[in-house]
Formats: structure tokens, sequence, C-alpha cells
């Protein structure tokens, strides 16, 4: 079938929203018709060329929409169900659904991130473009489309009742926030936490962070324009870096402790590899963990001093939170549902697929926490 699509065509440059044909679902595929996609800093990753990744390739990757047709032997979803299209699969079955370490199930062949380390996973594009071209998605399905494939085992039915443009984010950013401070740091009640970087995916640690019963919840970004939302989201203090006037980052952390100039967790949400060597360094020596959240630039690199981690401190990487995608999707479903945790307030703008790249700037400039592409 013929669908419209927002798709990268060359490092640097807009996207093109450009009529790509779309194959029929074969077995253990779905097809699902987009209604609302959130736009993700790792798009914008993709256009500007952060991630060296070839094109052409149908972006978005934060989406949920309405199954409308369901390949052979698909029964665990059915024409008519609202879905949340995740981005890696749980097959339930796989080795690694059953590692509590990892959620990276051994089918998440349709992740250009992942394939190169599964490689019993193979990639099956299912996007064409006009010439005939294969058209790869950067995760699992691409959602600046009218419709996408996926497969049944990757995607989580929800309550009708929830909005697409709530559900599609959950995808992504909420995820990936919520799950690094529950399935990466595993964050303790009473503990402290600081926060690089307040964009979706921070709101949602911070999120996370106070499900999770940390007391102290410091934000920290360069805008002085996201302290009011760090602190709905559930921020307890607030402290743009570029402004400490004389002051330290460990004295003012000392300030809010009481004493102690380190603190129990921190996040990297940025992408920046100087915020996390500094994120390393506000963390306990002892007992300190830092989650790697933000994806940097694929070739740059970051030094730590020699002694940084040899007295127990811990820096560790996720992907999507480090969540099973399937189960843990259903449980941020029902804290949604029980109101204790927020959504709405990450969507800023709500645009056609026609204005994706003004919502791609929007976000780059840091004028958007979640820009949302709405379908009928
Ligand atoms: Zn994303
Ligand atoms: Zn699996």
């Amino acid at each position: 079938m013929k669908v419209q699509a927002a798709v990268f065509r060359k490092a640097g440059e807009p996207l093109v929203v450009e009529e790509v044909e779309l194959r029929k679902p074969q077995a253990g595929e779905i097809l699902v018709k987009i209604r609302a996609s959130g736009i993700c800093h790792s798009d914008i990753s993709v256009q500007n060329g952060t991630m060296p990744i070839p094109p052409p390739m149908v972006l978005g990757h934060e989406g949920a929409g309405e199954v409308v047709e369901v390949g052979e032997g698909v029964t665990s979803v059915a024409v008519g169900d609202h879905v949340i299209l995740n981005n890696v699969p749980e097959c339930g079955k796989c080795p690694q659904c059953h590692n509590p370490r990892t959620n990276l199930c051994i089918e998440s062949g349709r992740n250009v991130l992942t394939t190169p380390v599964l490689r019993n996973s193979k990639y099956r594009p299912f996007f064409k473009t006009a010439e005939g071209k294969d058209a790869t998605t950067l995760m699992t399905a691409g959602t600046f489309a009218t419709h996408s494939l996926i497969d049944a085992h990757t995607v989580t039915p929800i309550p009708k009742d929830i909005p697409f443009e709530e559900a599609a984010l959950i995808a992504c950013g909420v995820i990936t926030g919520i799950g690094s401070t529950h399935y990466a740091a595993h964050v303790s009640p009473g503990s402290s936490v600081a926060v690089f970087g307040i964009g979706s995916v921070g709101l949602n640690v911070i999120q996370g962070a106070k499900i999770a019963g940390a007391t102290v919840i410091l934000a920290l970004d360069i805008l002085d324009s996201k302290e009011a939302v760090a602190r709905q989201f559930g921020a307890t203090h607030f402290i743009n870096p570029s402004k400490l006037e004389g002051a330290t980052l460990h004295s003012k952390i000392a300030e809010i402790l009481g004493g102690s100039i380190f603190v129990d967790f921190a996040f990297e949400a940025t992408g920046n590899t100087g915020v996390l060597q500094t994120a390393v360094s506000i963390v306990h020596p002892l007992s300190g963990e830092v989650v790697a959240v933000g994806i940097p630039h694929f070739t740059s690199e970051t030094k730590f001093p020699g002694p940084t981690f040899s007295l127990g401190r811990t820096l560790r990487g996720v992907l999507f939170g480090n969540a099973k995608s399937i189960t843990v999707t259903k449980q941020i479903v029902e804290w949604y549902k029980a109101g204790k945790i927020q959504v709405k307030p990450l969507i800023t703008h709500r645009l056609t697929l026609q204005e994706v790249n003004k919502g791609m700037e929007l976000l780059a400039k840091g004028e958007a926490v979640r820009p949302v592409i709405l379908f009928d």
C-alpha cells in the first residue's frame, strides 16, 4: 500500500515527506495505522548525522495507533486494538527475555542499534521509496508515517480511553526515563538523585525517581526555563550549571544535602560526554551509580581519571531504560491510570506530518519538551 512518511534522505537536510510503499504484514506481523508520534532527540541525531546511519530511513520511534491488519498466526492482538509501538520486542521465550540483566530480546533485529550485536536477528525492511530502494527504520517501526508494520510481540495493547498522543510518548521517553530509575539504577527510598538534561527523558527520570522514593531530586539544565516543569514532575531542587557564580557543583550539593558533596545516583540525559564526566564526578565514590541515558555522538570519546571506579562507583548504559518492553509498558499504563505519573504536560507542540521539520527544530533548540505529530 502507498503511505505518507517523513524520510531521512541526507544528513544535515530536512526530512522529506513523501509517498512510500509499505508491504503487507507477513506471519507474526501487524499493520498499524499510526495515530500519534512523538519527536525524539534520537530522530534529530540521525537527521543531523550525530548517528551516522545510511539513508533512506523512515524516522519516528515513539508511536501509538490502531491495528488494522494482522499477519498469519497472530493471536495476541486483533484488528481494532489500540497499541503502543514498543522499540524492543519481548518474545517472552528467548534467553535474553528470561535474563533480568537485559531488556534486549534476541528478536531485536528491527533496530539498527542492536542488529550489529544480535547476530541471530535479521533486519527485514518493509518500506520502499518511490525509486524502489529499501527504507530502513531507526527502531522497530517508522512512526513518522501514516502506517507501519511491526511484530506482534513488539506492541502493547492499551485501553481505548487513553489518548493516542499520551500513549505514544510511553514508547520512548517515558519508558526510558522511568526504566532507567527502576531497571538500571534501582533508585532506593530516601536516596538523592541528580538528573542532567530536562527534556522528556529527564522529566521521566524525575518522576521515576519520585515513584522509587528518592527524597532529593536535583534537576540540572542550562536553560532556566526548565525549572518550573522539572519541579512539576517532582524535582526538589534545580541548578543551572552554567550559572554557578563562583560556587562549584559539589558545594551546591553540600548545601542541599547538608554536608555530603556527593549524591547517590546521577542520570545523564543530554548525550554530552562532558556532562557524563560531571555526572560521574558528583556521585559517591564508594557506592554512587551513574546511568548514561543520552546517546553521544558515535565518534566521541570519554575519559575519566584512573581511580574513578576503584572504590565502588559504577557507570552503566541503557537502551529504553533496560525495561522489558511489554511487561513494563503495562506497569507504566497502570501507573498512568492511577495518576502516579504525568504524560500530558510533556506535550508542548501538536503538529501534522507535514510540519515534522518544524518540530525537529523546536526540539533541537530546547524550545519544545515533546512535539507530537497527530494523524487523522
Ligand atoms: Zn527516542
Ligand atoms: Zn525474547
